[in-house]
């Protein structure tokens, strides 16, 4: 079989499927999760400035200087981190993959939280590495010590950690982190970490596993400036962490596609720069659209798993999930996603539904009133 092949097993077409039924129906699309608004006009204003004054070719691999200065500050004033070397990327996407081909031999395993998003089961494939899911199970999608121990095997190589975790929600707790950083430390792992939801986040904190004993030194972050600024277009990402970790990750991107986005680079250094109060302010907005989602999923009949932070919440559908969303267009016009497309083991989420709620309130109040229509 060929890799492209293997590869369409592994529900990658999920998103591009079903923004293709939305356009086709007309639905409303809560299924890929995108906001429906730009991001700051100032940080469009410095894409706009870069364009015209010639920055338009090749970047460094490493980066735009600005930028790369720009996450390393970042890095230091939210969380008090140092890391030795940043690297930018053609979004998160890009670093998790370059990050896993470049720290993965054919046969070490993955340890990755499950559900997890689509681009990991590939990279992992890419590597020939194998994963080795720890399943988070609804209500709560709490990780459980016994099935961290269950998928630390003595070929264990990384672990790939997401917090604030898509499709869940679940931003985990200081006491999660510790119990997976004790693994990290004890089996002599690697972990990439995947915050691109750090600040999209309503009850608690975020907490990068960077921060806690002994993970600096072995932790590659990335995030990227999709979500945090709602530019999920312009795929500028990073990657910071020890020197080795990311001279890994750069060798990788180096064939992968060399540099790219430079005038995007740019205007990515003034998104970081804005004060924190406009990334809080984008948090507090998000907060009330998903109060205002799960009040319509509840008024709709439907259970929703309250999301600490990312811009999904889940619904129990007390039915099956996949027939569910492959009708719901027809039915009533709202496209969501099955959350079993997210995890290996189907059964596991068999009635969530992920319902994305990063658009403007009146399409929310649309869709919660598309939903209430059905009668569940
Ligand atoms: N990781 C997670 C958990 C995501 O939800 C996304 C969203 N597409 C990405 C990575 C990819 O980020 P980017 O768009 O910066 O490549
Ligand atoms: N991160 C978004 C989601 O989980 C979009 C992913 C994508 O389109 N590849 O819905």
């Amino acid at each position: 079989m060929t890799p492209a092949k293997r590869l369409a097993g592994l529900g990658t077409t999920i998103f591009t499927e079903m923004t293709a039924l939305a356009a086709r129906t007309g639905a409303i699309n809560l299924g890929q999760g995108f906001p429906d608004t730009d991001g700051p006009a100032a940080v469009i204003e410095a894409a706009v400035g870069a364009l015209r004054s010639g920055e338009n070719q090749y970047a460094p691999l490493p980066g735009v200087p600005a930028l790369r200065e720009a996450v390393l500050e970042h890095q230091r004033s939210w969380y008090g981190l140092e890391p030795e070397d940043v690297l930018i990327t053609f979004g998160a996407t890009e670093g998790i993959a370059s990050a896993l081909l470049g720290l993965c031999d054919p046969g070490d395993e993955v340890v990755v939280l499950e559900p997890y998003y689509d681009s990991y089961a590939a990279c992992i494939a890419f590597a020939g590495a194998q994963r080795r899911p720890v399943t988070l199970r609804p209500p709560g999608f709490e990780v459980r010590p016994e099935d961290l121990a269950a998928a630390l095997g003595p070929r264990a190589r990384v672990l790939l950690l997401n917090s604030p975790h898509n499709p869940t929600g679940r931003v985990l707790t200081g006491e999660e982190l510790e119990l997976l950083a004790a693994a990290c430390r004890e089996h002599d792992l690697i972990c990439v970490t995947d915050e691109v939801y750090e600040h999209l986040v309503y009850d608690g904190e975020h907490i990068p596993m960077a921060t806690l004993p002994g993970m600096s030194e072995r932790t590659l972050t990335i995030s990227s400036v999709g979500k945090s600024f709602s530019f999920t277009g312009w795929k500028i990402g990073w990657c910071s962490g020890p020197a080795e970790l990311v001279a890994a990750a750069r060798m990788v991107k180096q064939y992968l596609t060399f540099a790219g986005g430079t005038p995007l680079q740019h205007a990515s250094a003034a998104a970081l720069r804005l004060p924190a109060t406009d990334l809080r302010a984008v948090a507090d907005e998000l907060r009330g659209k998903r109060d205002q989602l799960c009040a319509g999923l509840e008024a709709a009949g439907l259970e929703p798993l309250v999301p600490a932070g990312t811009y999904f919440v889940n619904a129990d559908v007390r039915q099956d999930a996949v027939q569910f969303c492959a009708a719901l267009p027809e039915r009533c016009g709202v496209v969501a996603i099955p959350t079993s497309v997210f995890y290996d083991d189907k059964e596991a989420a068999a009635g969530l539904v992920r319902f994305a709620f990063c658009k403007r309130p009146e399409v929310i109040a649309e869709a919660a009133r598309r939903l209430a229509n059905l009668r569940l």
